[in-house]
């Protein structure tokens, strides 16, 4: 039969971490922390449910928690969102950037995509009945040209989706990035995908450029970010999108048939928290730069030469000193053969730069897993 995703198999996420438990790898492979999440989200998320909090909450999210996203979103961004037409609780980022796609994307539209991109964009447009338009980033820094992203503009553009904090490189906008971006946009109909997911896991005193800072950009932007990542909970599913209120609305309209309305009493449990404890998000930076000092210093040890990482939780390192295996026969050989379970790039590519020799590692991971995974990858 004719099928709406032909391209599609079954996500490389998937098929790397059934890999690593089939050989007992450590898995450094899909992105998830394997410590706890902070107490007191344990016992709100708990006291929620013997609470009676487990029917339907409202479609667009209980209002304590579109309040705390609105508070901390001021706090963080000096901006503060409208918390009953402009943010929209759903089911994990994943959630929002598909219903972000669904609302505007029409058949035969394009969006822009800057590769390499997480895997989730291009089917989301593709079942639009759109056409993913793909711009390659800088090869070695995975910075934006953004000339070519000017090139690629057509009449059809619909959408341009950007991803800061950056899976899989870690790579981030600075101020330069929005003026070009602004520049770029400036005078066009074409409205903005921003996901900002790796939003507080920022190091080395940088400052995330989120889209909510700048009017020119929040008015034509969806802005996508996910507890998940934030509160150490990739399985509870539950993120949210701030957009002006025309653009709240059609992604409501799809959030509605989509799922109607996401887990209730993690809805309770994030409003107690981000409110009760904001220097858990405050310090998230600080957290997860130790990690990836620690984890830096491990790798020097081997022959994987590890690239800068401004942002989020994955590292990305060079292994052409240690094979010349294309980037998924070596994650597969890594996992296999070495016991440690990694992503190769070209999953996130159309078109991956020929010869790129990386693999991304996640450092989401208590120090006794990154020193199991560093001792099997000293011996490479
Ligand atoms: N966007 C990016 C860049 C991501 O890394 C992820 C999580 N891997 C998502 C979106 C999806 O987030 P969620 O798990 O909240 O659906
Ligand atoms: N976002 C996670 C990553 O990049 C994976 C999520 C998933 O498995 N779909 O590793």
């Amino acid at each position: 039969p004719e099928t709406k995703l032909p391209k599609v198999g079954t996500t490389i996420f998937t098929v790397m971490s059934q890999l690593a438990l089939e050989h007992q790898a450590v898995n450094l492979g899909q992105g998830f922390p394997d410590f706890d999440v902070p107490a007191r989200l344990v016992d709100a998320l708990a006291r929620a449910m013997r609470e009676g909090k487990n029917q339907y909450a409202p479609m667009t999210g209980i209002p304590a928690l579109r309040q705390a996203i609105a508070a901390k979103t001021e706090r963080c961004y000096g901006y503060r969102p409208d918390a009953d037409a402009e943010i929209t609780v759903v089911s994990g980022a994943s959630e929002a950037i598909f219903d972000a796609v669904q609302a505007v994307v029409r058949p035969g539209e394009e969006v822009i995509v800057l590769d390499p991109c997480y895997d989730s964009y291009e089917p989301a447009i593709d079942l639009a009945g759109g056409r993913a338009v793909h711009v390659p980033l800088d090869p070695q820094t995975f910075a934006v040209d953004w000339e070519r992203v000017r090139a690629a503009v057509t009449p059809r553009t619909r959408l341009l989706m950007i991803n800061s904090p950056h899976n899989p490189s870690g790579a981030m906008f600075d101020a330069d990035d929005i003026v070009r971006l602004s520049e770029l946009l400036r005078d066009t109909g074409i409205y903005l995908l921003s996901d900002e997911v790796y939003e507080h896991i920022v190091f080395d005193g940088r400052r995330h450029e989120s889209v909510l800072r700048y009017p020119e950009l929040r008015e034509r932007a969806f802005v996508v970010s996910s507890f998940g990542k934030t509160y150490h909970c990739t399985g509870w599913k539950i993120g949210y999108c701030i957009a002006p209120p025309a653009l709240s609305a059609e992604l409501r309209k799809v959030h509605q048939y989509n799922s109607f309305c996401s887990f209730a009493p993690a809805q309770w449990a994030f409003a107690e928290m981000i409110e009760a404890e904001p220097e858990h998000y405050q310090q998230l930076g600080a957290f997860y730069q130790a990690k990836r000092d620690a984890f830096r210093d491990q790798l020097l040890g081997t022959r994987l030469r590890p690239l800068p990482v401004p942002g989020g939780y994955f590292q990305l390192v060079d292994y052409a000193q240690v094979s010349d295996l294309d980037d998924v026969a070596f994650c597969r050989w890594l996992t296999i053969e070495k016991g440690v379970a990694a992503i190769p790039l070209s999953p996130f590519y159309e078109t991956a730069p020929a010869g790129q020799r990386l693999a991304r590692l996640c450092f989401a991971k208590n120090p006794a897993t990154l020193d199991a995974a560093i001792e099997r990858l000293a011996r490479l």
